[in-house]
């Protein structure tokens, strides 16, 4: 099927300093992509150039199987079928509800009913009279959506499109607008620089770091499976200790563990702390030297020789204190990758 949008190779530079670099991209039609990276990774710029605001160096842009962008072609942003939705949402002032929704739509003898659908989609039917300022800022989030909607646009890009919202709202937020996507059909790009937000929002996921997508994929599987020790420490926290891998079989300083992804010789082994499981031991390997309490979830820091590791446990403490000494127990397969250790499973 034909890619709801496609990037290949999309390449920028501002005064000589490369912000983006061979950028690849691809969004499934009705799927939505979350473009996940600290700030100043170019997340942005990719986005304007898919939607005609900045011109790549090289590369291209295609938009529902549509050439828009390189090789000699330049479509304009108002003939691309984008929807935006900024960060500050950009309402119109001094149109209300309903004046917004429409303000990209033609008109004509069904602008009207497109509205009233649009408002209805996104539950502001209510308000579809109320100026900007009598909203808040969760509606306010909503007529910009219902704003970028209402054209039937191809894609919907969105960058950092919760950053405004306090935590609380934030939640109910992103649930609604990854709803009112889903119920439109529409393909959507969203920048953000919050692994939770990605993870929790998106159908897929593409990590940028340094100008360059490094990894895409599922939620689950870039959590799961990150392929390297900087995409495994972006997307959450990770262990990482030395190993000597042997086929799909790892052995370490935790003894012999499976793994996800067969590898071979000297590696680094990494896995999520909610997958290390601590057993009351006095005569335990590991000594409990600190625990970081956040209410839904605590961690607990351990020592085992000249290592660190971390392990999560969800809930109540079950009775484990500082000080205590544990065996060790790692519950899932684990990744892998090229060590950048001397000496792998010494200390
Ligand atoms: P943030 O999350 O902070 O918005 P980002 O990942 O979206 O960051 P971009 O805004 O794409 O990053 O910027 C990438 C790099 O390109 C940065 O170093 C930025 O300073 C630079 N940059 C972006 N736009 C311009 C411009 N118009 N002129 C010069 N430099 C720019």
């Amino acid at each position: 099927m034909t890619p709801a949008i496609r990037c290949q190779s999309l390449t920028k530079a501002f005064n000589g300093t490369v912000a983006v670099a061979e950028t690849d991209l691809e969004v499934a039609e009705g799927r939505l992509l979350a473009l996940l990276g600290p700030s100043g990774c170019g997340k942005t710029t990719v986005l304007r150039m898919i939607a005609g605001f900045e011109t790549p160096d090289r590369g291209t842009v295609e938009i529902g199987g549509r050439r828009v962008e390189g090789e000699g072609t330049h479509v304009p942003p108002e003939r691309r079928k984008v929807g935006m939705v900024f960060q500050e949402y950009a309402l119109f002032p001094h149109l209300d509800v309903e004046g917004n929704t429409g303000f990209g739509v033609p008109p004509g003898p069904e602008k009207a009913a497109r509205v009233r659908e649009v408002l209805d989609l996104v539950g502001l039917e209510g308000v579809r009279h109320r100026m900007p300022h009598e909203l808040s800022g969760g509606q306010q989030q909503r007529v910009a959506l219902a704003r970028a909607l209402a054209p039937r646009p191809e894609v919907i890009l969105l960058d950092e499109p919760f950053s405004n919202l306090d935590a609380a709202l934030r939640q109910r937020v992103r649930a609604e607008v990854r709803h009112i996507l889903h119920q439109a059909g529409v393909s959507a790009v969203f920048v953000t620089h919050d692994q939770e937000e990605a993870l929790s929002l998106a159908d897929e996921v593409a990590v940028m770091i340094e100008g360059r997508v490094l990894q895409t994929g599922t939620p689950e599987r870039l959590y799961r499976r990150p392929g390297s020790h900087r995409v495994a420490t972006f997307l959450g926290e990770a262990n990482f200790l030395p190993g000597r891998a042997s086929g799909d079989q790892v052995e370490c300083r935790l003894g012999p563990l499976p793994l996800l992804e067969p590898a071979e010789g000297e590696v680094e082994v990494m896995f999520r702390p909610e997958d290390l499981v601590m057993t009351a031991d006095p005569d335990g390997p590991a000594e409990i030297v600190d625990r970081i309490y956040y209410g839904h979830d605590q961690t607990l820091v351990l020592r085992l020789g000249d290592l660190t590791l971390k392990s999560r446990l969800v809930g109540c403490c079950r009775g484990f204190r500082e000080g205590q000494r544990v065996r060790l127990h790692v519950e899932m397969p684990v990744m892998a990758y090229p060590s950048p250790y001397g000496c792998p499973i010494a200390g």
